[in-house]
């Protein structure tokens, strides 16, 4: 006998309390934030969902943004249309771009901050800036073995950087019945930032940097990639050799630099294309803090 396809049970909790009581009681179903990461690549028709679905969509607790001296943080379901009306003077700028190049704007409307971070897909396009800021994310869980009089003090909080997301096979790994429930990015001052994301064979190649110079000495610089194979390629030895450099870069050292990234990049196993983008991006970057400007801030 043919079984019928049982329609899901949709949860839609109003508080994040009830959202994480639900969702320690039903740990398998499916978190449902703006749905555009779960739609993506079918055609509508197609976009089946089993089991059981909390959609977070109602939790206000989850859409608050609060800015501080310290550090920018904001709720998981903030969608990214209303982070990029914040604008440049409160968002870093390379997660600014990475956030205006991010699908068509009725996607940037649906789509949050959360469902980015904890999409299962090769690239993540917020993910790297995000990590290269050093931001942290607080998980939440409903805590077991505790009576429902004590529900109060059954929900367990912890905060992590967001790199530490990621296992070993670059997957995104939570403790079951966790939820992301915020995001804080650092205030900080960076002279430089890039955020450049290329199309072409094996694409999209995502690339981030920041540095800081003072009187023309890189005082801190960090770099990453993201493909379609790895979610994060960073080497913090060839950061930490470029650290204390004078600039402009002689000829050599970028030389030396990029022979050392492309070997690097060949470890990986990304493509010859690849890893040529990724130096080529490197250099490029290395050119601009090199050139003479004024006292600022630089985007590129
Ligand atoms: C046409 C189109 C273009 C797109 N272009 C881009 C692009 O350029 N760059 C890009 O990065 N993405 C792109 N996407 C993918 C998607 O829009 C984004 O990744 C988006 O940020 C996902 O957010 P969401 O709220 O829709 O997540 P959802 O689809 O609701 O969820 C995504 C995943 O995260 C989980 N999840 C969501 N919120 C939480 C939470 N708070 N705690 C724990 N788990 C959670 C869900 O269970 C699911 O597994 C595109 C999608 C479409 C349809």
């Amino acid at each position: 006998m043919a079984k019928l396809n049982r329609p899901p049970v949709i949860y839609s909790p109003t508080t994040l309390q009830d959202l994480l009581k639900i969702y320690s009681l039903n740990p398998d179903s499916l978190i449902y934030a703006g749905g555009t990461g779960l739609q993506f690549g079918s055609t509508g028709d197609n976009f089946q969902i089993r089991g059981s679905v909390i959609n977070i969509a109602g939790v206000e607790e989850l859409k608050k943004i609060n800015r501080t001296d310290r550090y920018l943080e904001l709720g998981a379901s903030v969608p990214v249309s209303r982070v990029i009306d914040l604008g440049k003077s409160i968002v870093p700028e390379a997660l600014y771009a990475a956030l205006k190049q991010m699908g068509p704007p009725q996607i940037r409307n649906m789509a949050t901050m959360g469902g980015n971070i904890c999409r299962q897909a090769n690239t993540m396009d917020i993910f790297p800036v995000l990590h290269l800021h050093d931001s942290q994310v607080e998980l939440r869980k409903f805590r077991e073995n505790r009576s429902p009089r004590r529900f109060l003090k059954g929900v367990g909080s912890r905060w992590i950087p967001v790199s530490r997301l990621l296992d070993n096979e670059g997957k995104i790994t939570m403790d079951k019945g966790e939820i992301l429930t915020r995001i804080r990015i650092p205030s900080e001052n960076w002279s430089f930032q890039s955020y450049r994301k290329i199309d072409g064979p094996g694409a999209p190649l995502i690339f981030t940097a920041l540095a800081n110079m003072d009187k023309h000495i890189v005082t801190d610089i960090r770099l990453s990639f993201s493909t379609v194979r790895e979610k994060l390629i960073r080497n913090r030895d060839i950061e930490a050799e470029m650290i204390g450099h004078r600039v402009p870069f002689s000829k050599r050292d970028l030389a030396l630099l990029k022979g050392k990234l492309e070997n690097y990049f060949k470890g990986t196993g990304e493509s010859s294309f690849t890893t040529a983008r990724a130096s080529a991006l490197t250099i490029q970057f290395l050119e601009k803090i090199s050139e003479p400007v004024d006292e600022g801030s630089y985007f590129q």
